[in-house]
C-alpha cells in the first residue's frame, strides 16, 4: 500500500481512535438505516461557498491562491472531524481515508474538485467532495464498517483556469501526465507549478504521485450534470456510462494587413476572413458527424491589430472538439484538417495549428455502473442512463480504476457562473444513493 504524507502533523492514531465514536457495527449491511443530515451539507456548501475570491454569490477559488489553501484547510478540519485520516500528495490531492477491516485491500474511491474558475457556483465539484464526506458520515451514523478502506478525493486543479490544463491532479495520479511535463508548466505570471505548490506546502516529489492500477477497487464521482437533460426529464439521477474528451487546439492564421481604404480587394489576405471560414468548417465537421454527441467550439478568436481601419493580418483561435467515440472525434478532425489546407491555399494565408491535448474518451465500468444501479433500485429512485459531455477527474482515473460518476440535476443546467444551482433535496439523493454505492463496493 502506497504511503504519503499525513497533512500537517496530526497523528493518525488520533483520528482513527475518534471512529470509535461513531458506535458499533452491524453484523449486516442489510439492515443499514442511511441518513442523509441534508441541513449540515447545505451549511458546509454555504460555508465554503464564502472561502473565495468572487463577489457572493459567485464563487472563484484558483488552484494554490491563498484562497484555495484555506479551502483545503476548511476541508481537512471538517474531514477530522468525521474521524477520517486526511493524507496529500506532492500536487496537492488530498485523500481523507476511512479504513476498512481489511487495510490492505484495493481502496474504494470518490472525490471531485474545490478549485472553481472565475465567477463560477457553489456546487461544481463541491457537491462531489462534500457529499462524499456527508455519504461517509452518513454510513458511519449507521453502523457500516467497510472491509475495503473508502477514500474520500479531493483533486487538485480540476479546472484549467491557472495552468491551462483541466485535471491536473488526476492526470498525475493515473500516469496521464508525467511529472516532467508537469513542472513545465507556467501560470500567465510565469510562476511554475513547481513554485506555487512548494509555496501552498506541498513538498513531495512529483514523482510519487502516480498511484498503480491496483490501487484503487472502484472510483465513483458525484457532480452536477452541468446540463439541463436530467431537469427537462424531470429526473433525480443520471448514471454515467461514458465520457466525452476533448481535444483542444490553437489555430494561428497569418494574412497581410493593410489600409481599409488603399488595400483593394483583389489583393487582399484577409486572416480573420479565412478565419470565418475555418469557424465553419469546425462547426460543419461536428454537425456532419451523424452523431448528437459531437460537439466543436470556437470560443476565442483574437483578432490582430484589431483596428476599425485595418486589414485583420493575424487570427488567434482556439477549438475545443469532443465526443463520446475516439473515432468520430478523430473523423472530425481530419475533415476540420482539410479545411484548414484548402482555405490556407484558397486565401493565400498559413494557418498554423498547435495541439494543445486530445485525450481519449472513457468508458465506465460495468460492475460500478451495477453497483450505483442497485443502489438506485434499493432506494426506489428513478435514474437515467447518460454520457458526461463535461470531463471530469473520473476521466483520468478511468484509467487506473475502474469507474461510473452520479449526476444530479441543476436548474437550467446552469454551470460555471454564479447563479448555478442544486436543490437540497437532489444533492440529497444523490449523496443517499453515493453512500449506498459505496457501502456495497467496499463491503
Ligand atoms: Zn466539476
Amino acid at each position: 500500500m502506497k504511503r504519503r504524507t499525513p497533512s500537517t502533523g496530526k497523528p493518525s492514531k488520533n483520528a482513527s481512535g475518534r471512529e470509535n465514536i461513531q458506535g458499533r457495527a452491524l453484523t449486516s449491511n442489510t439492515t443499514m438505516k442511511l441518513q442523509v443530515d441534508r441541513g449540515r451539507l447545505q451549511a458546509e456548501i454555504e460555508e465554503l461557498a464564502k472561502i473565495s475570491d468572487g463577489e457572493p454569490p459567485a464563487v472563484t477559488r484558483i488552484v494554490f491562491s491563498e484562497t484555495d489553501v484555506r479551502a483545503r484547510e476548511w476541508f481537512i478540519q471538517r474531514c477530522w472531524e468525521a474521524g477520517l485520516d486526511v493524507d496529500r500528495d506532492g500536487v496537492g490531492n488530498m485523500f481523507a481515508r476511512w479504513n476498512g477491516s481489511e487495510p490492505d485491500a484495493p481502496v474504494v474511491g470518490t472525490g471531485s474538485h474545490l478549485d472553481a474558475i472565475p465567477n463560477a457556483g457553489k456546487y461544481d465539484g463541491v457537491v462531489g467532495v462534500l457529499g462524499g464526506l456527508e455519504a461517509i458520515r452518513a454510513l458511519k451514523r449507521s453502523g457500516f464498517q467497510p472491509k475495503h478502506s473508502i477514500e474520500l478525493l479531493l483533486f487538485t486543479s480540476e479546472e484549467p483556469t491557472r495552468f491551462g490544463i483541466g485535471c491536473l491532479g488526476s492526470r498525475l495520479l493515473s500516469g496521464t501526465l508525467t511529472p516532467d511535463l508537469a513542472r513545465r508548466l507556467v501560470d500567465k505570471d510565469g510562476a511554475s507549478l513547481e513554485e506555487v505548490r512548494l509555496k501552498a506546502g506541498f513538498v513531495e516529489p512529483l514523482e510519487d504521485v502516480e498511484l498503480g492500477r491496483d490501487y484503487y477497487k472502484a472510483f465513483v464521482e458525484l457532480h452536477i450534470e452541468q446540463g439541463p437533460l436530467l431537469e427537462k426529464q424531470k429526473m433525480p439521477l443520471g448514471i454515467v456510462t461514458s465520457i466525452a474528451a476533448p481535444a483542444s487546439f490553437r489555430f494561428t492564421i497569418e494574412g497581410a494587413g493593410g489600409h481599409a481604404g488603399g488595400m483593394l480587394m483583389p489583393d487582399r489576405k484577409d486572416a480573420l476572413c479565412a478565419a470565418a471560414e475555418l469557424i465553419l468548417a469546425i462547426e460543419n465537421a461536428a454537425k456532419s458527424s451523424g452523431a448528437i454527441d459531437s460537439v466543436a467550439t470556437v470560443g476565442i478568436c483574437d483578432v490582430f491589430p484589431g483596428a476599425v481601419n485595418s486589414v485583420p493580418s493575424r487570427v488567434n483561435l482556439t477549438l475545443d472538439i469532443r465526443d463520446t467515440s475516439l473515432e468520430r472525434r478523430d473523423a472530425a478532425m481530419r475533415a476540420i484538417e482539410a479545411a484548414r489546407q484548402s482555405i490556407a491555399a484558397k486565401r493565400g494565408v498559413t494557418i498554423r495549428e498547435e495541439l494543445v491535448n486530445a485525450d481519449a474518451p472513457a468508458q465506465c465500468a460495468p460492475e460500478v455502473v451495477e453497483a450505483l444501479t442497485q443502489s438506485c433500485a434499493k432506494h426506489k429512485l428513478a435514474f437515467v442512463s447518460m454520457v458526461s459531455r463535461a470531463y471530469h477527474d473520473s476521466l483520468f482515473m478511468s484509467r487506473i480504476a475502474p469507474v461510473a460518476m452520479l449526476f444530479i440535476p441543476c436548474r437550467n443546467g446552469y454551470s460555471h457562473r454564479p447563479d448555478e444551482y442544486a436543490s437540497p433535496e437532489d444533492i440529497e439523493r444523490g449523496v443517499l444513493v453515493l453512500a449506498e454505492t459505496l457501502a456495497s463496493l467496499a463491503a
